[in-house]
């Protein structure tokens, strides 16, 4: 496990900026934290590392945005489909080209590989973010390696 604090959004996003500079096609990453603690503060940054002209925004309504960056970037936000069990065909964008970023991947578990960079963010008492990161499968490992906050 590997964790960053961040002290404030500039801060959230400069990580974000370097995880998506160092993130490759076909990485998925699953954020996983309570409304408003950076998931997508957090996005946005990767989108600047991948950079994406586009202004990157919670998908919450649309559930999938993709942008196109120096990676193509699939950003699912699942919080309404908790309970849903249907098969949407996310699997799709996924398993294909790109880097793929999951709020609430616990609702949609069952269309996740077993390979992952999995984000939990805490909001902590001082209004801090503490970001800890698993690497589940050797890349995300490596790519962890080149991330220093
Ligand atoms: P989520 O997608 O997890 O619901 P957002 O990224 O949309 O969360 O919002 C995070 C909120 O927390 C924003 O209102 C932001 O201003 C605030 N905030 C305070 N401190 C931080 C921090 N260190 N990193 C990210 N967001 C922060
Ligand atoms: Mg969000």
């Amino acid at each position: 496990m590997y964790t960053c604090i961040t002290k404030n959004v500039e801060e959230t996003k400069e990580l974000g900026k370097k995880l998506g500079k160092s993130a490759k096609s076909g990485m998925v990453f699953l954020l996983y934290g309570d409304l408003g603690s950076g998931k997508t503060c957090l996005t946005k940054g990767i989108g600047l590392g991948l950079n994406i002209n586009a202004t990157i925004n919670s998908p919450t309504f649309n559930i999938l945005k993709i942008y196109e960056g120096d990676l193509t970037l699939n950003h699912i936000d699942a919080y309404r489909l908790e309970g849903i069990n249907q098969d949407l065909g996310f699997d799709e964008q996924i398993d294909g080209e790109g880097l793929t970023v999951i709020e609430w991947p616990q609702y949609i578990m069952d269309t996740i590989g077993d390979n992952y960079l999995k984000i939990e963010i805490i909001i902590n008492e001082d209004d801090t973010r503490t970001f800890n990161f698993y690497p589940y499968g050797k890349e995300y490992e490596v790519l962890l390696k080149e991330i220093v906050c």
